[in-house]
């Protein structure tokens, strides 16, 4: 099956962007045959199905780095209790009992609406940390199956930690990241922690172990808040990136989320060992735990992606949120112009290539066939010099018509085509009262 999306302006992104318009891109199969002027593309390929996407720009599809799915359910739940007055507090109060209280269905709707919401946005691949410790085993197959339905690439994995005996884990990301063996560029594994404070020196060395083994990376909350700093220099000695270090959960697989509370020394660890930070702004400002040193990460030369860490699943909020962040944190209206979109448009495509083995982020010959077509109608010169523009104050708030992954049309004129939308949200609002029930029970 081949098909022509043609009319539309095109950014291919990748190490050279180029912004074309009338242009059109060739699907065929999973893969992108050829991009170029459009009367040219329907000259080589008269016999292509058509797409019109005049008025649109077309995109390679969005990259989310850090997701949590599970915490669908907890959208408008009244949470039992005080309100948290801490990052710890929020854990105990809410997340924990969240993950708790979700049982087998709930795993599978949870995955389900957001992933609805990943097409929505035109966002095609997603790194997910999973937690459910009543039903466990078993949980990341629930998961795989929901992503294989929705038609996107996710790279899964169960948070691994002490906080209490069911919740342990490992043999849950063993056998997934046994069963993924080398992938198939559509669902790939890594081994999933917590964070270091909740985690002891034999739980990580024992995941460390099993991550070396099948050659993925790990990935762990780190340094969200100040008290993971703390209870690691408190009962180790050493700051957080260090330890995690020291017992080998470094390296260039492996994804350290947040990292706002480290130091200059931990920065460079991170350069050395080539191990991936994962920036969630908006999550940061949720939690009210500090600003990411992102600048600074960046200038050392770490590899900083853009995740939503569960807030949502549109990629282009979240790179406006962080652009906004560090523009008042530095007070400097000068920053962030280009570092906030480079998380999203050329970090994490390289952070996702390690995971599943396939440049994604990119439209050109040969590539996987990803593509994120937005109603937009330029109202100045769109070109590559000032494509950045665009994307900040006008592609950031315009609608995605169309969503593509491995070359099959997944939502076409806002409709969603791979799954039945009303019908999932419909039973989980059936299921979610049972859910809130069980928790306020824990
Ligand atoms: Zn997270």
């Amino acid at each position: 099956m081949t098909t022509r999306f043609e009319n539309g302006i095109v950014v291919t992104l990748g190490e050279k962007n180029r912004v074309m318009w009338n242009a059109a891109v060739v699907v065929e199969g999973e893969r992108i045959a050829a991009v170029g002027d459009a009367a040219e593309m329907k000259r080589r390929f008269p016999e292509a199905e058509s797409v019109d996407c005049s008025g649109k720009v077309v995109l390679p599809g969005f990259i989310c780095t850090h997701h949590h799915f599970y915490s669908t359910m907890a959208r408008g739940m009244s949470i039992p209790g005080e309100p948290a007055s801490n990052f710890v507090e929020t854990l105990e109060r809410l997340w924990w009992k969240v993950d708790m209280a979700l049982d087998e269905e709930d795993i599978t709707l949870s995955a389900q609406l957001p992933l609805i919401d990943c097409i929505r946005n035109g966002t095609t691949t997603v790194i997910d940390h999973h937690a459910s410790p009543s039903l466990r085993d078993g949980s990341l197959d629930l998961i795989e199956k929901a992503v294989r339905q929705a038609g996107l690439r996710a790279s899964l994995c169960y948070e691994v930690s002490d906080r209490n005996v069911m919740g342990g884990g490992v043999a849950e990301n063993k056998r997934f990241i046994q069963k993924v063996g080398k992938g198939d560029h559509q669902i790939a594994a890594m081994m999933g922690m917590h964070a270091s404070f909740t985690m002891s020196d034999a739980t990580i060395e024992e995941c460390v172990g099993i991550a070396r083994d099948a050659g993925v990376g790990c990935h762990i909350h780190v340094a969200e808040d100040a008290a993971d700093r703390e209870d690691s220099l408190a009962k180790y000695k050493v700051p957080t990136v260090e330890r995690l270090n020291k017992l080998g959960a470094t390296g260039k697989k492996s994804i350290f989320v947040h990292c706002v509370h480290i130091d200059e020394a931990e920065m460079d660890t991170l350069v050395e060992t080539g191990t991936t930070v994962v920036h969630n702004p908006e999550s940061n400002m949720n939690n009210a735990v500090g600003v990411t040193p992102l600048l600074k990460l960046l200038k050392k030369g770490v590899l900083v992606g853009l995740g939503t860490d569960g807030m949502g699943s549109d990629m282009l909020v979240q790179m406006r949120c962080a652009y906004l962040l560090h523009r008042l944190a530095n007070r400097d209206p000068r920053v962030a112009f280009v570092e906030a979109p480079t998380l999203l448009l050329w970090n994490n495509p390289a952070i996702a290539e390690r995971q599943f083995g396939v440049k994604l982020g990119e439209i050109g010959e040969g590539l996987p066939a990803d593509l994120a077509i937005i109603d937009y109608e330029p109202p100045t010169p769109l070109s590559e010099a000032n494509f950045l523009g665009h994307l900040i104050f006008g592609l950031v708030d315009a609608t995605v018509d169309t969503t593509v992954c491995k070359g099959k049309i997944l939502m076409k004129d806002k409709q969603i085509l791979s799954m039945d939308e009303a019908r999932i949200a419909a039973r989980s609002r059936e299921v979610a009262p049972e859910m809130w029930k069980r928790l306020q029970a824990l």
